[in-house]
């Protein structure tokens, strides 16, 4: 039996744990800096912190709870954690990380917080929107049924992305993905699409230079640059692309098509794995942490075409990967394929050898996109795919032997002439209807026994009379989009009357 004493003791100490209890819950909004260092504090007192809350340190630096431990929480500091001191106080806000959205966004350059970098003045938004979304469900979608055209002839006639879709570019380093994107902001000029550019661990200067290039081609005024340079933190990377997602939804919502391009994917798995190791998770294949995956499907699943009960807003997704050595069975690579609707593939070799956009056809695929095309253009662009994989296939077998007969060398001089016209430079997307009338072209070996050096020049000059003398052949695949009969022969002549003057 325990005497009155001992009772008491406990009954006293009880108390005491209960009254410390209750403090503990009233001071748990404000806790204290146990540890800091490469962006990363640790906090005791924090004990009612959310996953992904806000945190205010001191000097009004933001911080991100990340990690969720018994007695402590991981965050990562969102800017510069060099004035964050052991000891000093830190304060819950109570929301989680949001960004300002709204039109005053248009022709900003802003960082992952959406604070602005062009030294423009203070933005003024319609409010903040949390950076994690959910992604809509199944039945606030719809199917993909409208062309994002990117004014690429190679990617609008073989690998068609549709408004919603997400179509990933892939490819070592300078083969042109970059390229690729930026020439499809610029297509969308007078489209109605808004443009978000989200730049992950890119080097300033390249940003600054997209920058200037966008002014130039006065795409700027629709497009939002979203900025985590290299020279940022590791958190800012991470932060980055969720941020550019919801500044896209707040349009998507009001039922507007934007466009997003994620530039690029691999170094923000690189920043992520980065800070997950700082916060001591455990690594897991290529020392990525496990949910590495989770990290860009809850992404890219926010890309969607709602449906038309939701405004029929669309998000389109252009996320980028880099491949070492062009393996696209890398770890990230391989993840993001298996999340995205399709590929566009680049090759250095390609690329190397003058086929600019450097785009294999063999490996690349639209899943979704060719149900958005335009009938005039599916109608002409239907067998390119195969008879470019026809013509690689006989090219390495020629490579043997010069004894060709007449068929074979028809699909070899048709498949160059094909490879040639597929050649398209930078900063030059061309119209729906201008890439329908140069594949029509094509396709229907009309230019198959011009030399290949003067290919381009010859569908200049077609183009060129096109425009004056029967301008209607453009108008017309455009309102109707359809390839009428009349059209086609009105091509067959152009290209028959500028043939026979090249000739005199
Ligand atoms: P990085 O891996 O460095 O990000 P990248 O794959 O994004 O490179 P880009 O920067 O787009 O490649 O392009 C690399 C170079 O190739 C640039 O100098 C660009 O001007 C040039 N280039 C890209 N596309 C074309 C094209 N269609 N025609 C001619 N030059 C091009
Ligand atoms: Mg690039």
């Amino acid at each position: 039996m325990p005497d009155q004493s001992n009772i008491n003791l406990i009954s006293n100490l009880i108390k005491k744990e209960i009254e410390s209890y209750e403090n503990k819950i009233e001071t748990s909004d404000v806790g204290s800096v146990v540890s800091i260092g490469d962006g990363i504090a640790t906090i005791y007192g924090l004990d009612k912190a959310m996953y992904g809350e806000l945190l205010l340190f001191k000097h009004g630096v933001y911080g991100m709870v990340m990690n969720l431990e018994e007695d402590s929480i991981g965050a990562v500091i969102l800017g510069r954690d060099t004035e964050i001191y052991e000891g000093d106080e830190v304060k819950r806000t109570g929301r989680v990380v949001s960004v300002p959205v709204g039109d005053a966004l248009l022709g900003r350059v802003v960082n992952a917080l959406g604070q602005p970098l062009d030294g423009l003045g203070e933005i003024q938004n319609d409010g903040f929107m949390p950076i994690e979304a959910p992604a809509p469900a199944i039945m606030d979608r719809q199917p993909v049924n409208e062309p994002l055209e990117t004014g690429i002839k190679a990617i609008d006639s073989m690998i068609p992305i549709g408004k919603g879709q997400r179509e990933l570019i892939i490819g070592d380093r300078q083969t042109g993905k970059t390229a690729i994107a930026i020439d499809t902001i610029i297509n969308q000029k007078g489209k109605d699409v808004i443009c978000i550019y989200c730049a992950i661990g890119q080097k300033n200067s390249t940003i600054a230079q997209i920058v200037d290039k966008l002014k130039s081609f006065d795409a700027l005024k629709y497009t939002v640059i979203v900025n985590a340079s290299a020279s940022e933190s590791a958190p800012m990377l991470y932060v980055a692309p969720y941020a550019a997602t919801t500044i896209a939804e707040y349009w998507e919502k009001k039922g507007k098509d934007v466009l997003v391009v994620y530039d690029d994917l691999s170094k923000h798995a690189v920043a992520y794995r980065a800070l997950s190791l700082l916060l001591k998770r455990s690594p897991g294949r290529e020392a990525y942490p496990g949910d590495i995956f989770y990290l860009h499907s809850r992404l890219l699943e926010r890309a969607c075409h709602l449906s038309a009960e939701l405004g029929g807003g669309s998000i389109t997704a252009l996320p980028i990967v880099e491949t070492q050595a062009g393996d696209i069975s890398a770890y990230i690579p391989t993840n993001v394929i298996s999340i995205t609707d399709g590929q566009i593939f680049l090759k250095t070799e390609l690329f190397n050898a003058g086929q600019r956009p450097a785009i294999d056809s063999g490996l690349s695929v639209s899943r979704v996109g060719s149900a958005a095309q335009i009938k005039a253009m599916k109608s002409v662009a239907a067998s390119i795919k195969i008879e470019l994989a026809s013509y690689a296939e006989l090219l390495d077998f020629s490579r043997f032997g010069s004894d060709l007969d007449q068929v074979t060398k028809n699909v070899l001089r048709h498949g160059a002439v094909l490879m040639e016209v597929l050649k398209q430079k930078q900063y030059s997307p061309l119209t729906m209807e201008d890439e329908i009338v140069d594949i029509f072209i094509a396709q229907n070996k009309l230019i198959d026994d011009i030399p290949i050096d003067k290919i381009h020049e010859t569908l200049v000059s077609i183009s060129l009379y096109i425009h004056n003398h029967m301008p209607e052949v453009y108008t017309d695949i455009k309102e109707t989009r359809l390839l009428s009969d009349e059209t086609k022969k009105k091509i067959q002549t152009a290209v028959n009357d500028v043939r026979t003057g090249m000739q005199r």
